[in-house]
């Protein structure tokens, strides 16, 4: 790497430190993590493993100077970590945002989809399938698979099509194939299980590409290493902007993957707390009976159990069944959480918070207003969480943005309307509906 470069990723010297090693060689996160997957497909776990370890961990044939070499000129890459001045003058404390709304695609989830996609190429492979809820994942799977020539294949939910037909188009426009999934309830669980079904016959040219750092290995430790830019690039940024480590990362939380690409470099450093905002929902109550669980905190409110391929924290009744969860951010609304941050989280190293959907409403419209930048709801739960708890911080947080907030104009109307929020400009305007 030149002198005269201004960001120093120290890619390598990073990736080979403790916390990183961790879950690499089994798919073990203490009690967590495994592969917990039909007979089946076990021949493409394994072969995927294999390809994790010689492309990912060992660069083989160049592979992660090619990911990275797009990631750049494709993805925008390095994106800026940028000073918040009014959330910092507010906070009466630093406050940095990492920008990965700013990457291609408007979020963090090109870094994952990208770096898999072109792993399925290096393996060989001529063919992509994915599964998406609100279609964030699907339409970067697409995006990722016309850049690099691949024919992809998105199995959603009837319901979820018809809520998300942007989205939709969207996929369709990178050349995608949208499969409808009509059974049970017609949503994301419903097209996890119709992806999985198509992997296990399909399995000698295909490629499953998973959105989160969940599933059975190696999933949760390669996804994780795709996003690990994101801190590999914020903790550069941060040394060189305030010469220091920062004294907190704030990140929100639905499978884990923005917030394990944010915690992944400082995993190692002792003295830099980490933050992880799940969606709070309407209460934390649950309703045993109804079988549904008002909010998406499954780390914090969570217990151990086996979800889509891998032992984590889980929302589940007395009797071990999954809850339907509920988040005003489709992005956050699952049941389960990646196995390393359920590990992290026992281990005391993350902090789960659970920020309930009026609180991220508040942040969605406080970071809109004062720094001119409208976040996903997502994101904006992390913002939720600085208003909410930013005494108990230090003196230098790092918040990432995980995307932008555009996806969300209609939820954000709706649920504006709703209720009496601080901040918001005024609703009269919608009155007679939009
Ligand atoms: C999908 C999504 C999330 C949640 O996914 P993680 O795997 O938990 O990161 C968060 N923010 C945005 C903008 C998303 O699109």
């Amino acid at each position: 790497m030149s002198e005269t470069e201004p960001t120093t990723i120290e890619t390598g010297e990073l990736s080979r430190r403790p916390g990183r090693q961790r879950g690499r060689e089994d798919g073990k996160f203490g009690r967590y993590g495994g592969q917990y997957v039909p007979e089946a497909l076990m021949p493409a776990i394994e072969e995927l493993t294999d390809a994790y370890e010689r492309y990912v961990l060992d660069n083989e044939d160049g592979f992660m100077d090619e990911f990275r070499e797009r990631l750049a000129d494709f993805g925008g890459r390095p994106i800026p970590l940028q000073r918040a001045d009014r959330l910092s003058e507010r906070y009466d404390r630093e406050v940095y945002l990492k920008r990965e709304d700013l990457l291609h695609g408007g979020a963090h989830k090109l870094n994952n989809a990208l770096g898999q996609v072109l792993l399925a190429k290096y393996m060989g492979k001529e063919r992509i399938i994915a599964e998406t809820g609100a279609g964030q994942h699907g339409t970067a799977t697409a995006m990722a698979a016309a850049h690099l020539d691949m024919p992809c294949e998105i199995y959603m939910g009837e319901r979820d099509i018809n809520r998300q037909r942007p989205n939709v188009f969207r996929m369709k426009l990178n050349g995608a194939e949208v499969n409808p999934v009509t059974a049970g309830r017609g949503t994301l669980k419903e097209a996890i299980s119709e992806t999985m079904r198509d992997w296990a016959t399909t399995v000698e040219n295909t490629h499953y590409v998973i959105g989160s750092i969940v599933g059975p290995h190696p999933f949760p430790v390669m996804v994780r290493d795709f996003q690990a830019v994101i801190s590999e690039e914020a903790r550069a940024q941060a040394i060189e902007k305030t010469g220091e480590l920062p004294t907190d990362v704030v990140a929100c939380a639905g499978g884990g993957s923005n917030t394990m690409g944010s915690f992944a470099a400082f995993v190692d450093d002792e003295d830099v707390a980490l933050h992880a905002v799940e969606a709070g929902g309407s209460t934390l109550e649950v309703d045993e009976e109804a079988g549904v669980a008002p909010n998406s905190a499954s780390l914090y409110t969570g217990e151990e159990g086996v979800l889509h391929g891998a032992r984590t924290k889980l929302l589940q009744d007395s009797d071990g069944q999954i809850m339907e969860s509920h988040s005003i951010s489709s992005g956050l609304d699952y049941a389960g959480v990646g196995p390393e941050l359920a590990y992290l989280v026992d281990e005391g190293r993350v902090s789960p918070v659970a920020v309930d959907d009026d609180a991220a409403l508040e942040g969605f419209h406080r970071l809109s207003r004062t720094e001119g930048i409208i976040p996903a709801l997502e994101t904006a739960h992390a913002f939720g969480f600085l208003e909410e708890r930013h005494e108990e911080l230090g003196e230098r947080v790092v918040v990432n943005v995980s995307g932008r907030g555009d996806k969300d104009l209609d939820a954000a109307i709706e649920e504006t309307d709703k209720r009496d929020v601080d901040e918001a400009p005024d609703m009269s305007m919608f009155t007679g509906g939009i």
